[in-house]
């Protein structure tokens, strides 16, 4: 099984239109930047998206991923699904899982596409190729969104999604020791109403007991990636995690 990240911004991503901190110049000057939210999964030859990010195109070209067997959506903000007819366009017919509420409010933007709709619910394991998926709910007010937990061959992988540290107790449970935590974590510190600063998801992190630690949906509030990671796990684009032969490796794109 292969975890990648597509991509580790926000939702307007960095460098932000128009913005010019630190972080943003350096970006510029420096040719990186963070693309808009999804992570690709893969495992016996399927590819698995999770969320459809508006970076998609650029993503699947330079990754050279030429065909998607399936998506799972954790919630209806548009960085998180504004991509999916990036390439529905060129292959159509994908099945898309999610709840059937997060189906509901995608379906209002996306009403002139016809994928096949696969309604699941929280805590109803679900299997996709040799990969079985768990969907728990988290706490990303005002919409509903979900945290996705991978099983493959006695590996687990968390996915946190977009969310705040208040996560409900069940689904705590759900996330416990996991192989590998990508969790959401806008910025290196402050309040948010809808997402969790670096301490609290390095605290959640601690508290699931998770082995491996990437911190992912990261803000222009982080300095660049080469100040940000003597201090935090921090994710790059294009990232690379494998997993197999009893061990974890690690690969961090050009
Ligand atoms: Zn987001
Ligand atoms: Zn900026
Ligand atoms: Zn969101």
């Amino acid at each position: 099984m292969i975890i990648q990240l597509l991509g580790t911004g926000d939702s307007p991503g960095t460098p932000v239109l128009n913005c010019h901190c630190k972080t943003c110049e350096d970006a510029r000057r420096n040719r990186w930047e963070r693309k808009r939210y999804s992570i690709l999964v893969k495992s016996a030859g399927k590819v698995i998206l999770i969320d459809t990010s508006p970076d998609l195109r650029r993503q699947l070209l330079d990754n050279s991923i030429e065909k998607v067997d399936a998506v799972i959506w954790t919630h209806s903000h548009f960085d998180h699904f504004g991509g999916f007819s990036e390439f529905y366009r060129v292959q159509g017919n994908v099945d898309v899982y999610t709840t059937p509420q997060i189906h509901e409010s995608i379906g209002k933007y996306l009403h002139f596409l016809s994928y096949k709709r696969r309604e699941v619910n929280t805590f109803e394991k679900f299997t996709i190729s040799d990969l079985s998926f768990t969907l728990f709910p988290v706490n990303h007010p005002p919409v509903e969104a979900v945290g996705i937990r991978i099983e493959w061959n006695g590996y687990r992988v968390v996915i946190s999604g977009d969310t705040n540290i208040e996560i409900p107790e069940k689904s705590i449970e759900e996330m416990e020791k996991p192989d590998l935590f990508v969790v959401n974590s806008i910025a290196p510190s402050g309040k948010f109403k809808k997402h969790m600063n670096a301490r609290e998801a390095l605290y959640l992190a601690e508290r699931i007991g998770a082995k491996k630690v990437v911190l992912s949906h990261l803000g222009h509030f982080f300095p660049p990636p080469k100040d940000a990671s003597r201090y935090y796990p921090v994710g790059e684009d294009y990232q690379l995690f494998s997993f197999g032969e009893g061990k974890l490796n690690e690969f961090i794109g050009d």
